[in-house]
C-alpha cells in the first residue's frame, strides 16, 4: 500500500502558507485524537496526520518532499541513496499508472554510451559502383584534455548538485483526474549530471568535452547504393562516466549519371542506331563500367529490343554476385536527308511497297487495317 500524500492527507494545498499548514494540522489532529476519537482507523490517520505536518511544517523537508515524494527517512537526503531499489512510494504508483517500463530514473553517474553521429556523403556513380577508401572529417564531442572530462577547473572538483541530491532527476507533482501524478524531468541546475561545478574548467565552459573535428577513414563497399547507410563502429560522441563511445552512420547519396541509369545491382542503358544497323544487323561497341563491351546487333532489330551483358552491372554489396547490364536499342529516324538520300530512300520505297517488311510488322500492321475499318 503506497503512502497519501501529505498536502492531500492534511486537505491542504501544494502552495498552502505554514500557517494554513498549521491550522489544519491543529484540526485534524484533534478530530483523529485517539483519546477523542474511537473509530477503528483513527489512531492509523492521527500518525498520518503527525507524518506529513512533520515534514510539511519542516522547510528543507517539505522542500525536499516536493522534489522526491516519499521516500525512506533512512536514506536521509544526502546523495546517491536513490539509485538502487529503495526508492519506495511514488515509484509504485507510477508504474501502475503507466505500466512502467522507459520512465524509470536513470543513474546519472551510471556509463552511458555517447551518441550516434550520421554523416551524409555524396558518391559518383562510379565510386558507388566501385568502392573506394577515403578520408572525412567530422565534427564531434571530445573528452576535454584540460579537465579530463569533468568540467571542473584543474585542482578542483564536481561537488553532488544540492537541488537533485545528485540523481540528476526533479520531480514535479501534478494534479489530474487520476490524482496527484509525479513526473520527472530532468534537473535543470545541472542539466541531469548531478554534479555542480563550482569553478568551471576555462578550456570547455564546465561541459567536460569540446567539438573537435576528426579525420576518420571509411571503406566504402562496392556496390553500395543511394540511400544506404554504413556503421563506422565506436566512431560516434564519447560516452558519459566512461561508458563506450557512440557509433557514426554514413548515409550514402549516388549522384546520377548521364548514360547509365541502375536498377539496384543491374545498370541500363539506351544505344543509338541507325535504322540501316537495325535492318541489316551490325556489332556496335557498347560503353560499360567495366570498359567496352562489343555488341552484336541481329539484322531486323525493332527499336527497343533490349540486350542482356551478363556480369557488366554492379557487385553485390554484401558479395552476392555481379549484376548485369541492359542494353535497349533506339532506332534513329534520319532528320536532315541530303538528296541523294532521299533518292536512295524513294527507290527503296518503291521497291519495298508501303507496308512494313518483317512478319512482326505485317501482323501489327494488319491490326491497324482492321481499326480503320471499323472506323
Ligand atoms: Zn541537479
Ligand atoms: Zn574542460
Amino acid at each position: 500500500m503506497s503512502k497519501r500524500d501529505y498536502y492531500e492527507v492534511l486537505g491542504v494545498s501544494k502552495s498552502a502558507s505554514k500557517d494554513e499548514i498549521k491550522k489544519a494540522y491543529r484540526k485534524l489532529s484533534k478530530q483523529y485524537h485517539p483519546d477523542i476519537n474511537k473509530e477503528p482507523d483513527a489512531d492509523e490517520k492521527f500518525k498520518e496526520v503527525k507524518e506529513a505536518y512533520e515534514i510539511l511544517s519542516d522547510d528543507s523537508k517539505r522542500s525536499h518532499y516536493d522534489q522526491f515524494g516519499h521516500t525512506d527517512p533512512n536514506q536521509g537526503f544526502g546523495g546517491g541513496g536513490f539509485g538502487g531499489g529503495g526508492f519506495g512510494g511514488f515509484e509504485d504508483i507510477f508504474e501502475t499508472f503507466f505500466g512502467g517500463g522507459g520512465t524509470r530514473r536513470r543513474d546519472p553517474n551510471a556509463p552511458r554510451q555517447g551518441a550516434d553521429l550520421q554523416y551524409t556523403m555524396t558518391l559518383s556513380f562510379e565510386d558507388a559502383v566501385f568502392g573506394k577508401e577515403t578520408e572525412i572529417e567530422i565534427p564531434r564531442e571530445e573528452t576535454c584534455d584540460t579537465c579530463n572530462g569533468s568540467g571542473a577547473k584543474p585542482g578542483t572538483k564536481p561537488v553532488t548538485c544540492k537541488h537533485c541530491s545528485g540523481t540528476g532527476q526533479l520531480n514535479v507533482e501534478q494534479n489530474t483526474p487520476f490524482g496527484r501524478i509525479v513526473n520527472r524531468r530532468t534537473c535543470n541546475y545541472c542539466n541531469g549530471t548531478g554534479k555542480e561545478i563550482k569553478h568551471k574548467c576555462s578550456t570547455c565552459g564546465g561541459a567536460g568535452k569540446v567539438k573537435k573535428r576528426r579525420k576518420i577513414n571509411v571503406k566504402i563497399p562496392a556496390g553500395i547504393d543511394d540511400g544506404q547507410q554504413l556503421r563506422v563502429s565506436g566512431q560516434g560522441e564519447p560516452g558519459v562516466n566512461g561508458g563506450p563511445f557512440g557509433d557514426l552512420y554514413v548515409v550514402f547519396r549516388v549522384r546520377e549519371h548521364e548514360f547509365f541509369e541502375r536498377h539496384d545491382d543491374d545498370i541500363y542503358c539506351e544505344m543509338p542506331i541507325t535504322f540501316v544497323q537495325a535492318a541489316l544487323g551490325d556489332e556496335i561497341e557498347v560503353p560499360t563500367m567495366h570498359g567496352k563491351v562489343k555488341l552484336k546487333v541481329p539484322a531486323g532489330t525493332q527499336s527497343g529490343t533490349k540486350f542482356r551483358l551478363k556480369g557488366k552491372g554492379v557487385p553485390n554489396v554484401r558479395g552476392y554476385g555481379v549484376g548485369d547490364q541492359h542494353v535497349i536499342m533506339r532506332i534513329v529516324t534520319p532528320t536532315k536527308l541530303t538528296e541523294k538520300q532521299k533518292q536512295l530512300l524513294q527507290e527503296f520505297a518503291e521497291v519495298s511497297g508501303k507496308v512494313p517488311q518483317g512478319e512482326q510488322e505485317e501482323g501489327f500492321f494488319s491490326k491497324v487495317k482492321r481499326a480503320f475499318k471499323g472506323d
